[in-house]
């Protein structure tokens, strides 16, 4: 919980609720790799050359926002912003000279910088900022067009394991099963849900699969245009503290490097680094997003009978590789006695799926309802 406070110290109040609009195109961005040209107009890179000769004006951007009657949003982790106006977007960051519009286009213009407090952006942007936001937006509703449930372990991999003694009985609970049985119970209520979005499974029996598996079903799931892809994985704790007990929720770590853009993308060498790292943290919003909500479900719903152990990034994670916002709950700890006799209650596992659902039915509505030109 804390890495999450600490992440979105927030720029404004609405930022919160409306943080998952700062990157909700990312995943047109994303549909659309091998389809999309990658632009640098004739016109940006003029601009460029002439901002080099003649000295840059800056404003302060939140009096461009006002000007030009568009949203501004920032991260201060990212040192990302973005302009919405009309559907359209503009995204940048302080001290980078690529802006992305409507995550189609690039332009090189001034970087944005910060002094004295203020974010300033050229006149030049703000010019061209200008113009672009006069432009019809492109006719496009944002969607998320499947969820992938990975059911952690399976087959040879039983995961973790602990024998405990219930009422005078030897049980050994596996992983593998409480994981799969999570899953196939998330899949069914997602199924009735959202007829017409794709509902997949890494697993649907005890089966063994390597994580490469996992991450090539992730990475070969047919999208739409403008359709994005959830990826959540189930896991069991286990710790030798026997006492250590409660429900997490991972996603992946900022700090993480990808490459989210592919290397055939048409996009200059040099740009890749930083449209990488501009394009990673994206993703990182999405997945610190839909993790707090299905945290926040989980409590809703286990709550009374689980401890919440907060909100988790790590480095490694089952879909390190995917291009996609993922999050990977750790339902609760089988080597706690308690927690395990919970685990082995099939109505108790019923209502972990449920949170989870909940959690992503939360980010499905957010997400799909956040496209709106208001
Ligand atoms: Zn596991």
């Amino acid at each position: 919980m804390a890495a999450f406070k600490a992440g979105y110290i927030l720029f404004n109040k609405k930022m919160f609720t409306n943080n998952h609009k700062l990157f909700k195109k990312t995943f047109l961005f994303v549909s659309f790799l091998f389809i999309t040209q990658i632009i640098y107009s004739q016109n940006s890179t003029d601009s460029n050359f002439a901002s080099k000769n003649t000295p840059v004006i800056y404003v302060n951007v939140i009096d461009v926002a006002k000007k030009l009657g568009a949203k501004f949003f920032f991260d201060p982790l990212t040192e990302s912003g973005s302009l919405e106006k009309n559907g359209h977007c503009i995204t940048f960051r302080t001290n980078e000279s690529v802006f992305m519009f409507d995550y189609q286009k690039l332009a090189i213009l001034d970087a944005p910088i910060r002094k004295d407090g203020l974010l300033l952006v050229s006149k030049n942007f703000m010019l061209t900022a200008e113009e672009f936001f006069k432009t019809i937006p492109p006719e496009t509703h944002f969607r998320v067009g499947a969820i992938l449930i990975d059911a952690g372990h399976g087959g040879k991999d039983p995961g973790a394991l602990a024998t405990h003694t219930f009422n005078g009985k030897k049980i050994t609970i596996r992983e593998k099963d409480i994981t799969l049985t999570v899953a196939k119970n998330l899949n069914a209520k997602l199924k009735v849900a959202y007829p017409d979005k794709q509902i997949l499974m890494t697993r649907t029996d005890d089966k063994t699969m390597t994580l490469e598996q996992r991450v090539e079903i992730a990475n070969n799931v047919k999208l739409q245009p403008h359709e994005a892809i959830i990826y959540v994985s189930i896991h069991v704790n286990a710790a030798f503290n026997k006492n250590a007990n409660g429900y997490e929720v991972w996603y992946l770590s900022p700090g993480y490097r990808r490459d989210v853009l592919d290397k055939d993308s048409g996009v200059e060498k040099e740009l890749l680094p930083i449209l990488n790292s501009m394009m990673e943290e994206e993703f990182t919003t999405e997945s610190i997003l839909i993790a707090k909500l299905i945290l926040d479900s989980l409590e809703k719903e286990i709550g009374t009978q689980s401890l919440s152990r907060g909100l988790k990034e790590e480095e490694w994670f089952v879909c390190r590789n995917a291009n996609m916002p993922s999050v990977l709950v750790e339902v609760g700890f089988l080597t706690n006695k308690n927690e395990a006799e919970l685990l082995n209650d099939q109505n108790y596992l019923s209502k972990v799926a449920n949170g989870i659902y909940n959690g992503i039915e939360a980010f499905v509505y957010h997400f799909e309802k956040s496209r709106g030109f208001d």
